[in-house]
């Protein structure tokens, strides 16, 4: 569930996935890599001046004041192009890059089915949407940058020094397998605790999500030390980690140039050699120990960046893990139109993944499209179960569930869900008006008659006038200015503009007080004429009245039949009544 506890995937195929991202923006990288080699170059041509400028010192030239001058300032406008064409390009690449991987991971998020989230805490979903992705493009921009810039003026350097003294130079190749194979197991380190690195941050995240969205109960159940040290252990731990991270790359600088620096020494020593010193001329002499003296900081921006490119590397690969888990089965080819509502349930069992009962045993059930079926049993028993399992949220295995007598898997998953409408306990409302929460979703979005026409029905148009901006008023982050009953009734009036044949109500009518009760009663009396509407409550009243009754416990169909006939009967329907119902 963790990515921590995973290994990690090779650097290479992670690195090739994320190129593939850059391939639709090639003639800009290239375009780019152009720019940055052009830039380069310029670091052996600031060492060629060099010898230019001994060699007119030598030959008292002094035609080498207008030339040497004017070849300095060209070298600066070409580096100069070059940088700026390198430098703007590559980050039009990868920004885009970026924008490109960030929707594909947002628009595969909302195809992830039910299980995704119930497995996965938001706020790790959500740091790696939000965190994650701008590794990625630490390591696309930043790190990116540094490699083709700064590997590309290391190989024009060596191409140079080779080039004056070719046996000299051997002294570099002795030194980069030492330098290989510390970029590499430096590189290992620091992956593993990036991705660790990134765990934290989901963890901080995680803490600080849960104490905004549970801010009532952590003060009225004096949790807020606890939730202080949660949050304190959460971010320590990624602070520990950072400086962890920091430590090994900071160490590994100064170690990486201090080998670079050895070979110099060695490089000084050779050419003061008698052998070497009738061998080459002043001028190649200072070209090459300015080459050479050039060569230090790029290696060192070089070993810098390796960090970033880690930290990229295992952003990525958390990123395309989300990218890799398959979305709601959707195999389904039967485009349903506007289905009449005949629900059959044949042998339907369900165990949720993980879990040892089943939460659904062998139920099997017909509902006659247009009636209203009420489910009633102890919490637990099952009954959201099965409402989950009519809208395809879970997935079941064992029987068959047929609308309008066609397996509902058969159906394209939107074209099933268009004919169900679902009103559940809690109402999620999006920060936005009245009317757009009426709307969403559907056809109907600025439609203010139907808005209001809808409004009515659920009886909710009263105080939806009487807020300060009527239908415009925004309701806050999921509707927090609005009562319990407020919200429900623009949850049902929502419902009731998606017209939908099938109405499933799950609690929909709990914990509110008796006034919204009323009102709301009325709300889903209208809405459940001509629907099949599977009702799930608490209340009696809300359910005296449907056609049919199912009693579960324990995943099974106890008792069914109308109000009066369980009432006869005197077993289990009856007891809960007596008690008050569940
Ligand atoms: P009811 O709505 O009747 O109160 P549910 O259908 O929600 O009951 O739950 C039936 C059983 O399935 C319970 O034992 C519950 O613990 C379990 N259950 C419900 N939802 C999940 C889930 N997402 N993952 C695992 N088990 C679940
Ligand atoms: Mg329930």
């Amino acid at each position: 569930m963790t990515s921590e506890s995973k290994p990690a995937a090779s650097n290479l195929a992670v690195y090739l996935r994320l190129l593939s991202y850059v391939r639709p923006y090639s003639g800009w990288f290239v375009l780019s890599i152009v720019g940055f080699v052009v830039f380069a170059a310029s670091e052996p041509a600031q060492a060629m001046l060099m010898k230019v400028l001994v060699e007119a010192l030598e030959q008292k030239d002094p035609d080498g004041r207008y030339y040497i001058p004017a070849l300095l300032i060209g070298i600066y406008v070409v580096r100069g192009v070059g940088s700026f064409v390198g430098t703007y390009f590559l980050s039009v690449v990868s920004n885009r890059l970026v924008h490109d991987l960030r929707r594909e991971t947002f628009n595969h998020l909302v195809r992830l089915p039910t299980r995704y989230y119930d497995d996965n805490n938001s706020g790790h979903i959500i740091a790696k949407i939000v965190f994650n992705t701008t590794q990625v493009t630490a390591a696309a921009t930043d790190a990116l940058k540094v490699i083709v810039r700064e590997g590309a003026t290391v190989i024009w350097l060596l191409a140079y020094v080779f080039y004056l003294n070719w046996k000299m130079s051997l002294v570099f190749l002795l030194i980069a397998p030492v330098i290989a194979l510390i970029v590499r197991s430096v590189g290992r380190k620091l992956r593993k605790l990036s991705t660790k690195v990134q765990h934290s941050v989901g963890e901080v995240t995680q803490v600080c999500n849960e104490a905004v969205t549970g801010h009532r109960v952590v003060r009225s159940f004096g949790g807020e030390a606890y939730e202080i040290d949660r949050f304190h252990d959460a971010s320590a731990n990624n602070m520990r980690r950072a400086l962890r991270m920091v430590k090994i790359t900071s160490l590994n600088t100064p170690l990486l140039q201090l080998i670079v620096i050895m070979a110099m020494g060695l490089i000084v020593f050779l050419i003061l050699q008698p052998h070497f010193l009738a061998e080459m001329s002043t001028g190649d002499y200072v070209a090459y120990l300015t080459a050479v003296a050039l060569l230090p900081k790029p290696i060192r921006q070089l070993s810098d960046v390796n960090g970033a490119i880690q930290r990229g590397l295992a952003a990525a690969e958390s990123v395309f893990e989300i990218l890799d888990m398959p979305p709601e089965t959707d195999t389904g080819t039967v485009e349903a139109g506007r289905l009449h509502g005949d629900i059959e349930l044949r042998h339907l069992s369900y165990r949720y993944p993980g879990s040892d009962q089943l939460a659904l045993d062998d139920v099997s059930v017909a509902i006659a499209g247009g009636t209203t079926v009420a489910l009633v049993g102890r919490s637990g028993s099952g009954k959201s179960t099965l409402a989950n399992l009519i809208s395809r949220f879970y997935h079941h295995s064992d029987g068959e569930i047929l609308i309008d007598g066609i397996p509902i898997g058969d159906y394209t998953l939107a074209s099933l869900r268009r004919n169900i409408a679902v009103v559940t306990q809690t109402v999620t409302l999006f920060n936005d008006t009245v009317a757009n929460n009426i709307a969403y979703g559907s056809d109907a979005v600025g439609d203010m008659e139907r808005i209001r026409a809808a409004a009515r029905d659920a009886y909710a148009l009263e105080f939806i006038e009487a807020l300060p901006e009527g239908f415009d008023t925004i309701v806050g982050e999921n509707g927090v200015k609005l009562s319990g009953g407020q919200k429900q009734r623009i949850a049902i009036a929502r419902a009731l503009l998606k017209n939908a044949p099938i109405l499933i109500l799950d609690e929909a009518t709990s914990a509110l007080d008796n006034e919204s009760e009323k009102a709301i009663q009325m709300a889903l009396e209208k809405a459940m004429v001509g629907r099949t509407t599977l009702i799930i409550a608490h209340r009696l009243s809300t359910i005296e009245a449907a056609d049919t009754i199912l009693v579960m416990d324990r995943g099974r169909i106890v008792e069914q039949g109308t109000h009066e006939e369980l009432l006869a009967r005197g077993q289990v329907y009856a007891g809960l009544h007596a008690s008050g119902l569940s």
